[in-house]
């Protein structure tokens, strides 16, 4: 579905959102987790275009349920994957791999644990993560020749390597998982450590100088009207709070992501 022009978020794909920037060499934003790698091809085709004409495999960070299909996605076109050098690690052979992790993977502290209860307390899905080669690392304010131009901003917080890529022709900010779009409210993600809450706000500060038209997300639809404002707003708020009152000012949310993640097929369809 074309969300302005040239902007495009794949329909059916699972984990995370995967958009897709079209020009004469297209580029791909995030691929959700693996099994996605047909969808994404043939969504190009379905818009006319051959899916060797993809160039580019950006991921916004390296938790699975954003670069999942990366790997099988460059094997279908031939695309670069890309990633900032943080999220990733070299092999004894001096190959660059994405690091392999996925959300939430550290858990509350364990005194947390115990006051919400055991419940939904272990996973019952175990994902199987494989190799992702990385092809080209990028750095803050390099910039990807794609549709007027794809400008990164390092935004460390969520991951060591998160970034937020800035479309400059048509002006569309990605967030990754460094903003969380609640359909209501924009909010930032819940975070145990404080040391990594502070980096992200650093980080998010650094968005309210950007003049937006669009803001897409990893997770939750594309934002269209007041953007700037409402990523402005998200920093008007404190965010270094100890983390004992972050526990008591989510209580409900959190429990009832600790319920949902206790479900089996949590992570979405997955492969089959
Ligand atoms: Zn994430």
């Amino acid at each position: 579905m074309e969300i302005t022009p040239g902007v495009h978020r794949i329909t059916d794909i699972n984990g995370s959102n995967a958009v897709l920037i079209v020009d004469e060499q297209m580029a791909v934003v995030d691929t959700g987790i693996s099994g996605n790698g047909e969808s994404i091809a043939s969504y190009i085709k379905s818009i006319g275009r051959d899916p060797r004409d993809l160039r580019w495999i950006l991921v916004t960070h390296f938790h699975f349920d954003h670069s999942g299909s990366a790997q099988e996605l460059h094997e279908l076109t031939g695309a670069k994957i890309v990633s900032h050098r943080a999220e990733t690690e070299l092999t004894p052979e001096g190959k660059s791999l994405l690091i392999k992790g996925n959300e939430g993977a550290e858990g509350p502290p364990k005194i947390y644990s115990w006051l919400m209860g055991r419940r939904g307390n272990k996973r019952t899905q175990e994902i199987k993560y494989h190799d992702t080669e990385v092809h080209e690392t990028v750095e803050e304010d390099d910039v990807i020749p794609c549709l007027g131009g794809i400008r990164i901003m390092h935004t460390p917080g969520h991951t060591p390597g998160s970034i937020c890529p800035v479309l400059e022709g048509p002006r569309v900010l990605f967030l990754g998982d460094s903003v969380l779009n609640n359909i209501n409210r924009l909010s930032r993600p819940l975070m145990w450590d404080r040391n990594r809450r502070r980096e992200l706000d650093t980080s998010l500060r650094r968005l309210r100088e950007l003049d937006s038209d669009v803001a897409m997300f990893g997770h939750g639809p594309p934002l269209t009207d007041d953007v700037n404002n409402k990523v402005r707003g998200l920093t008007d708020r404190p965010y270094d709070l100890p983390t004992w009152k972050i526990v008591l000012k989510n209580w409900r949310t959190l429990r009832k992501w600790r319920e949902t993640t206790s479900k089996p097929g949590h992570w979405g369809a997955g492969p089959k």
